[in-house]
């Protein structure tokens, strides 16, 4: 195992102090539960001098939710997100995307902060850093192409794999970010930018596996927030290596009403296939009609043309494309018929 760099850790107890650590240490790096940066900077793929823990910080650790709307703070612990009675009762999707997460221990001090802004992954990057030299290393860390797609023309295709945005972006979640210009709140699916299109400069708003997030620098997460919406069901399933504690092979987060026997309403969104969880685009249109042969068809194609699974897993892509098909299929069947 590798021995751990040198390293400082703040410990501000407020959101000014943590902005002002930030601003004192623009080379240093929010700090959740590690259970990702801590495992990372071990392997030298990053290496901040400043690590500010964010875990002091009361206002980042609050929790409200019920009937009308949800906000959770940035530092509450994903196993208290899954196990919290009116997550549980009032979005379901959430609450189950929390308990898929690693183990019960990795749970327990893994932040709800950490998950949404955990670094994308990839065979060739989450290695140790011999492992990783010996390969001439890649374009997302020191190297110069990419293993994965050598003729990527400088893209990296390294996969989102946090189970929560998914969850979340089905409920139509903002979140509230904190930085140098201000505190904006923006809609979710606007903090990931892994796009990774070859034919697309990467820009502020064009990322790929490499910049997957539209935080400036100096910001963080704060907080996430979402309105309910009454009669929306909705739930989380992954396929992974491992059941009891693994990323996922593919994750899917559906949320759907039903009114009588029409199907009201269609979100579906997708993790661990693109550099960025893919909320499904064109979903409204197999909304109107009952839960029949044209729905699934035309959820089958979405999938297939919005997902990229590339080779930065174990299993092929054309594997998790199958699996993510299959999972939104049985999750739109179950929760319809539910
Ligand atoms: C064996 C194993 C299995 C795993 N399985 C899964 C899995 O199935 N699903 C899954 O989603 N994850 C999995 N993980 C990854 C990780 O445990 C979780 O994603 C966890 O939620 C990360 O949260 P954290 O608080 O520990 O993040 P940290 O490791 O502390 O931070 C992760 C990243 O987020 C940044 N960050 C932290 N807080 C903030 C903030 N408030 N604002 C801005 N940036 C911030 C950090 O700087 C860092 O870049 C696994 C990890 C391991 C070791
Ligand atoms: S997708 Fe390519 S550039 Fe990105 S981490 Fe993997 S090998 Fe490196």
């Amino acid at each position: 195992m590798d021995a751990l760099p040198d390293f400082r850790v703040l410990n501000p107890t407020t959101l000014d102090e943590v902005m002002a650590a930030r601003a004192a240490h623009p080379d240093s790096m929010p700090l959740g539960g590690g259970t990702d940066l801590v495992v990372n900077i071990r392997r030298g793929i990053v290496a901040p001098p400043v690590l500010i823990d964010m875990n002091r910080v009361k206002e980042l650790h609050a929790i409200k939710a019920d009937a009308k709307s949800l906000e959770i703070g940035a530092s509450v612990r994903l196993s208290e997100i899954a196990e919290h009675p009116d997550v549980v009762e009032h979005y379901p999707v959430l609450a189950q995307a929390a308990a898929h997460i690693a183990g019960p221990t990795h749970r327990n001090m893994g932040t709800l902060g950490g998950n949404l802004c955990l670094d994308t992954r990839c065979i060739f990057y989450n290695q140790s850093e011999w492992w990783r030299d010996a390969n001439n290393h890649c374009l997302k860390t020191t190297g110069t192409m990419c293993h994965v797609a050598p003729k990527s023309r400088g893209v990296c295709f390294a996969t989102y794999s946090g189970d929560l945005a998914p969850a979340l972006l089905t409920l139509g979640a903002e979140v509230d970010i904190a930085g140098p210009q201000g505190r904006p709140t923006v809609p979710l699916e606007r903090l990931y930018i892994g796009l990774a299109r070859q034919d697309v400069p990467v820009s502020e708003t064009q990322g790929d596996g490499k910049f997957f997030l539209s935080l400036r620098p100096g910001e963080i997460v704060v907080a996430v927030r979402a309105k309910n919406t009454p009669g929306l069901r909705s739930g989380y399933d992954k396929i992974r290596i491992r059941k009891s504690i693994e990323y996922p092979v593919a994750g899917v987060a559906v949320a759907l009403k039903r009114e009588g026997d029409t199907l009201a309403d269609l979100r579906v969104a997708i993790t661990g296939t693109n550099p960025r969880p893919v909320l499904l685009a064109g979903t409204d249109a197999l909304c109107g009609g009952k839960l029949d042969e044209r729905v699934f068809k035309g959820l089958d194609a979405l999938v297939r043309d919005q997902i990229m699974p590339m080779k930065t897993t174990f299993t092929p892509g054309h594997y998790r494309r199958r699996v993510a098909g299959v999972l939104a299929r049985r999750l739109l069947k179950r929760l319809f018929e539910g």
